[in-house]
């Protein structure tokens, strides 16, 4: 699963050093960059092609998951139930393994047909890689971020199955603070509301999700030794509306993110577990 995977990246302010783990088979680079960040409620990808000298962004989307949501929210509905109405604890644990494998079930099956889609185009797909990620302490210990990678096996399964099903590389890029990181003008990201990364320099509002994307492109384009330079891109200019903080409108199209579904202790966060 993992041939030809860059374990390891570090970067400092004059360099930039990588570990590549190099097995059998690998495959080639797309023409095409699919970075993905990726959450419970939606799928972030920016997009870029490496065709010509530079690369340039070609489209950045969100892909509300609905499905996923629902599944969890189903679920946690249904685990309080039990532990309301169930009160033997043997009878209650085993009917919650028998919800939970349910549950694993569905979500597989929502990320098979997820990833099939995603995969269609073909480019080669940049994730983040969760194997670093610690599952206790850390510096963002309250973070949304760090609260998905308590569960974070649905997306590494998501990455899997892209992985196995795309005919191009899939490449993966160090987590850490991909939402904090400053991939447009270098200046620093606040977080006013859980959603936007406010660039405290120009004053911008972007949407946190989508930038991450960025930043995650940024980081494999590096790794490609094809760096990009976002704010001085021409790309950059005609794309840039779209990586602005919009609140979720119902006629916005983006009705995946909507104040509730994207409400940080929701029911999709705090209340789930696989
Ligand atoms: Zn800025």
């Amino acid at each position: 699963m993992d041939k030809g995977r860059a374990s390891e990246l570090l970067i400092t302010d004059r360099k930039v050093c990588l570990t590549f783990v190099v097995g059998e088979g690998r495959k080639p680079l797309g023409e095409k960059l699919v970075a993905s960040d990726l959450n419970f409620k939606s799928l972030d990808s920016t997009k870029a092609a490496l065709s010509s000298d530079q690369p340039a962004l070609v489209g950045v989307e969100t892909q509300p998951l609905k499905e996923m949501v629902r599944i969890q929210n189903d679920f946690s509905r249904r685990r309080m139930m039990l532990q309301r109405n169930v009160t033997n604890p043997q009878k209650r644990a085993k009917k919650l393994r028998e919800r939970r494998g349910r549950q694993r079930n569905r979500v597989r099956d929502a990320l098979h047909k997820l990833s099939t889609r995603q995969v269609k185009e073909n480019p080669s797909f940049v994730f983040e890689d969760l194997k670093g990620i610690r599952k206790n302490g850390g510096e963002k210990k309250r973070s949304r971020r760090f609260r998905t990678y308590l569960n974070r096996w649905p997306y590494r399964l998501y990455q899997s199955m892209v992985e196995y099903k795309s005919t191009n590389r899939t490449i993966y890029v160090s987590p850490r603070g991909t939402s904090s990181e400053r991939p447009v003008c270098g200046g620093r990201l606040e977080h006013p509301a859980w959603a936007v990364s406010r660039c405290v320099k120009c004053g911008v509002d972007y949407d946190r999700d989508r930038l991450a994307s960025m930043a995650i492109l940024c980081r494999a384009l590096r790794l490609c030794g094809r760096p990009f330079a976002v704010s001085a891109d021409a790309s950059w200019q005609s794309f840039k509306d779209e990586y602005l903080y919009t609140p979720a409108t119902p006629e916005s199209g983006r009705a995946g993110r909507t104040k509730a579904a994207n409400a940080p202790n929701g029911d999709v966060y705090e209340s789930t577990h696989f």
